[in-house]
């Protein structure tokens, strides 16, 4: 299914080697991974606490233990996850694209497990903790009564994920504003474009003359983007991927 404005082929055709291509994803292409979305990752024991209260400042200077305990749940999830062939498809991209951008808004690490080596993690990682006071880094801790303390400053650790009314860093969203004013493909999967900055990429690339297709279950942006193809994140990546092998092969074959 598409807008009109250009069809499943004619993408196809204008990613080249020289493309330069931005890709952002979000909870949806790790969905697949069986990692739940933001929304769904409340059932049971969480359900009864609102998104805010669990992934905010205020949140957890309220209650430290709580939001602590929620994320470790998380990472066990994200840690008994593996890659999906969507992830391992924007992998290979990054060897058959030299000019690829890859955005992620999610926090698991499916991307690197993947291969990906250049990911920009625009909300940050779910494996790491920073602290409180000085945002020095730390690896993983579990929780004990009482959340783990900085070793150098001895403030209270915190995953390393950029929670609701926090800034996004600087220079990540340089890097990305970078990214956007070249790029000639702009490629959202599996993101509902709500949740912002990242939810005006799609935009920003447009008016720079960026071709802007949307891979996503539901019929996201279908009136402002050129190619919307509806479906699972990763059987789409995979035709597209075996549509351009076989465009490619053609291109090399005699005649
Ligand atoms: P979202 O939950 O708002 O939207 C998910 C989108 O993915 C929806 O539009 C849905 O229709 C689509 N989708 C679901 N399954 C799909 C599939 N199999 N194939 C294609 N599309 C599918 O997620 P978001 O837009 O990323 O924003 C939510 C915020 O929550 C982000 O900031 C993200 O950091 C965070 N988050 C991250 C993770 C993770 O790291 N895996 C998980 C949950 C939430």
């Amino acid at each position: 299914m598409n807008s009109g404005k250009i069809d499943e082929q004619g993408l196809i055709q204008q990613l080249l080697p020289s493309t330069r291509i931005v890709v952002l994803t979000g909870a949806g292409i790790s969905a697949e991974s069986g990692i739940p979305t933001f929304r769904d990752a409340q059932d049971g024991l969480w359900s009864q606490f609102r998104p805010e209260d669990l992934a905010s400042p205020e949140g957890f200077r309220k209650n430290p233990k709580l939001v602590f305990d929620w994320y470790a749940w998380r990472r066990n999830k994200v840690l008994e996850a593996r890659p999906n062939s969507g992830h391992q498809i924007l992998a290979a991209w990054e060897q058959q694209f030299p000019h690829l951008t890859l955005i992620t808004q999610n926090v698991d690490g499916l991307h690197q497990a993947a291969g990906s080596q250049q990911v920009i993690e625009m909300h940050g990682s779910i494996h790491r903790l920073v602290c409180m006071r000085q945002r020095h880094p730390s690896p993983w801790v579990e929780a004990a009564d009482t959340v783990p303390l900085c070793a150098l400053c001895a403030s209270q650790l915190r995953p390393d994920v950029v929670w609701f009314g926090e800034m996004l860093d600087r220079g990540i969203l340089q890097r990305i504003g970078r990214a956007l004013a070249q790029c000639d493909v702009f490629i959202a999967v599996g993101t509902s474009g709500l949740v912002y900055p990242a939810a005006g990429f799609l935009d920003e690339a447009r008016h720079a003359g960026a071709l802007t297709v949307v891979i996503n279950k539901e019929k996201v942006g279908e009136d402002r983007v050129d190619l919307l193809l509806q479906g699972s994140a990763s059987e789409i990546l995979q035709r597209l991927q075996s549509s351009w092998n076989q465009r490619s092969q053609g291109m090399d074959s005699p005649g």
